[in-house]
């Protein structure tokens, strides 16, 4: 019998490529059937067939507080009833600009877009208009959306020119991104020495989150930001999955870095199509109608996004938040840990605040090389086998994962076990 996953997967083919709106949504690097999804409540959520499992993807992020809480459900109600959108501003729009700039100190002013990638592509914009430089500087591994100068890998031979890494993207705009190892301190020192007077910005995952997950090394933090200053570069952290993920003033907060710029996303949108930059008044200024960078957008600032956005910033607000999500998300890494290394498992797994990285390697990766030697193979298998078992990893070895307030530790514990019995007959 064909499930009603498989169904869909089948009809979604015929009229959208691959059957997804985003490409890792379909399974390809895990291989399988995606699921669809039919709803959420809390940790868990429900798939076309009708099948639950506790969910460590929530919605790549954003679902911080669980699925449907009902504050932010009643909150998005309420800004329906009262219009989906005017294309003018509003008073929530203020609130939620007000809010940002109490949270992040970093942000004297912030401008709301709709997505992740529009931020970005709108900073790196600002960065340039605002330096009158051209080049950026980015590292291997990390993901700041799909905007032409950002899908850029790193070019053979010459260290200055990047090479597009999708096509359709042009070698003329690929050249102006310098690609960089992540965590290496000396390489960035010696980009900095050849062309510093050319780059106009550095932008970064303060924690990759797009590699698997990797954590930054304080002195790798330390050159970006000295550097940056020392040149007159921009330092545009790339907040959209940390931010309020890490903890409640993201890894800016969390390792103590201070950036010219930051991007939004994920979090702040509490499911809805919300994101945002911000960072020095300086800078901003630079930004249309006051100065001389266009940015715009019809949905900018919609009123039922920051609606969810400023609902879900409340409630992670609330005293011990972040205590609790980081244990929840210690307690996972442990379990699983202790449990793969009792059945002689090379596998090893770390958290940051409500985010987690799995690797079947014998020690943490901390540079995109060394993601890339942990074993794709064991972990496709277990991805499979946890599916099986009602626990929704992220569908690749190369995806951070994220737990939310309304995970309980008896949830961890369950998927701890089923792991367990996973590893047990791994052989
Ligand atoms: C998800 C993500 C983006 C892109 O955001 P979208 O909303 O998907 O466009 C950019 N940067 C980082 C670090 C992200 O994790």
């Amino acid at each position: 019998m064909t499930s009603h996953n498989e169904e869909l997967f089948i009809e979604s083919q015929k009229v959208i490529p691959g059957g997804v709106n985003s490409p890792v949504r379909a399974f390809r690097s895990v291989g399988g059937t995606p699921l669809f999804f039919q709803r959420g409540q809390g940790a868990y959520v429900w798939d076309a067939d009708g099948k639950k499992y506790t969910d460590f993807v929530g919605s790549w992020g954003p679902m911080i507080v669980g699925h449907c809480h009902p504050e932010v459900v009643k909150a998005v109600q309420d800004a329906a009833a009262q219009g989906l959108g005017f294309g003018a501003p509003t008073a929530t729009e203020l609130e939620l600009a007000n809010l940002l700039c109490k949270i992040l100190p970093s942000i004297e002013m912030v401008r709301l877009v709709s997505s992740g990638t529009e931020a970005t592509m709108s900073a790196i914009r600002l960065a340039r208009g605002f330096t009158g430089r051209s080049r950026i500087i980015k590292f291997e591994g990390c993901y700041h959306g799909h905007s032409d100068g950002l899908l850029v890998k790193a070019g053979s031979g010459a260290l200055t020119f990047g090479q597009p890494s999708s096509s359709g993207v042009p070698a003329e705009i690929a050249a102006l991104t310098t690609v960089l190892d992540y965590n290496d301190a000396a390489g960035l020192e010696k980009a900095f020495a050849e062309f510093g007077n050319e780059i106009a910005a550095v932008i970064v995952e303060p924690v990759a989150g797009n590699m698997n997950l990797v954590t930054p090394k304080r002195d790798f933090l330390d050159a970006m930001r000295n550097l940056c200053t020392k040149h007159g570069a921009v330092l545009i952290l790339d907040e959209v999955m940390t931010g309020f993920r890490v903890s409640l003033q993201g890894a800016q907060g969390h390792y103590g870095i201070k950036p010219d710029l930051v991007t939004l996303g994920k979090v702040m949108g509490g499911g809805l199509p919300a994101a945002a930059f911000g960072g020095r008044r300086d800078i901003m200024n630079c930004l249309a109608p006051l100065g001389a960078v266009y940015q715009a957008g019809t949905l900018s600032g919609n009123p039922v996004a920051v609606a969810a956005g400023l609902t879900t910033l409340k409630l992670v607000q609330a005293p011990g938040f972040y205590d609790k999500l980081s244990k929840l998300a210690k307690q996972l890494t442990e379990g699983l840990t202790a449990s793969a290394h009792k059945h002689g498992i090379a596998f090893c797994a770390q958290s940051v605040g409500g985010m987690f990285g799995l690797y079947f390697s014998q020690s943490l990766p901390t540079s995109y090389a060394e993601v890339m030697q942990c074993d794709k193979e064991a972990f496709n298998r277990f991805f499979h086998a946890m599916l099986d078992a009602g626990h929704y990893l992220a569908p690749s070895a190369f995806e951070a994962g994220f737990v939310s307030a309304a995970h309980t530790e008896a949830d961890i514990a369950a998927t701890i076990a089923a792991a367990d019995k996973i590893f047990a007959g791994w052989k």
